[in-house]
């Protein structure tokens, strides 16, 4: 099953760069090609809410950038930018509702450049204020909230405290904008392991000022490269580490044409566990 990998969605392409109507192009391609998207988690719980004759498809957006989900204020009103990717998607899900709202979002609280919950101190037009709204919409509309650390720090070169901040305070982050919300995936800033490879799944950190000990356990974690993922139904599927298509160029194309060429496509339905 692919589980694709997004990062900037904007004006250009790139190794970490959709251009906004490829982005396009990419949902209605695995649409016509009888792909429907479900969340890292439902892969991981393998119960997809995708009709039968179809196959599960995954996108994973990185990064918290203000192209995934951007705003703009209308007399005082704010609409979702129709050209980033939220706007995109959902303007698809309208026209196409068996194209539901199912995707993961792999999201950074205080990195730098607007990577702080899609954009903040009006970079791109994104005002700070709007940072936990956006997050508990994509919740509320059935998207999945994953945690991508603190601001993206390369955890193999840090000793396992500082790992463990890093990663309890991008929980914390997510905690504050939708309280209560059950983190279950991670993604690994540059697919780098921490020395303490467990610490990527399970771990505890004190926050020194409130005293508050947040816990976290994640049931998945996302690496940054590789092909499609096993079936979940395999042995071969390891939550703890799960492998991505970076969609670059034609990578979706070729990745479908390769599952249909070896016989390895998933189609719901079709396959007994
Ligand atoms: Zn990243």
């Amino acid at each position: 099953m692919p589980i694709l990998e997004y990062h900037l969605i904007g004006d250009k392409d790139g190794t970490y760069s959709r251009e906004v109507n490829h982005f396009r192009r990419d949902i209605q391609l695995l649409y016509d090609r009888g792909y429907r998207p479900i969340t890292v988690a439902q892969l991981m719980d393998k119960k997809f809410d995708i009709p039968a004759g179809t196959s599960p498809v995954v996108f994973t957006f990185d990064d918290a950038s203000p192209g995934q989900f951007r705003y703009i204020e209308k007399n005082g009103q704010l609409e979702i930018d129709p050209n980033s990717a939220v706007g995109i998607w959902l303007d698809f899900n309208k026209k196409h509702p068996d194209w539901k709202n199912r995707a993961t979002f792999c999201l950074l609280p205080a990195a730098k450049a607007g990577h702080a919950f899609f954009g903040e101190k009006g970079i791109e037009g994104q005002k700070s204020e709007w940072r936990f709204k956006k997050v508990k919409f994509l919740a509320d509309q059935g998207f999945e909230l994953c945690n991508h650390t603190l601001w993206h720090a390369q955890l193999n070169k840090y000793p396992d405290a500082f790992v463990l901040e890093q990663i309890a305070r991008g929980v914390m982050a997510i905690d504050s904008a939708v309280p209560g919300y059950k983190v279950r995936t991670m993604a690994l800033p540059q697919g780098l392991w921490p020395k303490n490879r467990p610490l990527a799944w399970q771990g505890s950190w004190t926050d020194k000022k409130s005293g508050r000990t947040i816990r976290y356990a994640h049931d998945g974690v996302l690496k940054v490269a590789g092909s499609a993922a096993p079936s979940p139904f395999t042995a071969a599927f390891d939550t703890h580490s799960m492998p991505r298509v970076q969609v670059i160029g034609n990578a979706i194309e070729k990745t479908l044409d390769r599952l249909e060429a070896t016989h390895e496509r998933f189609v719901v339905g079709s396959a007994k566990p």
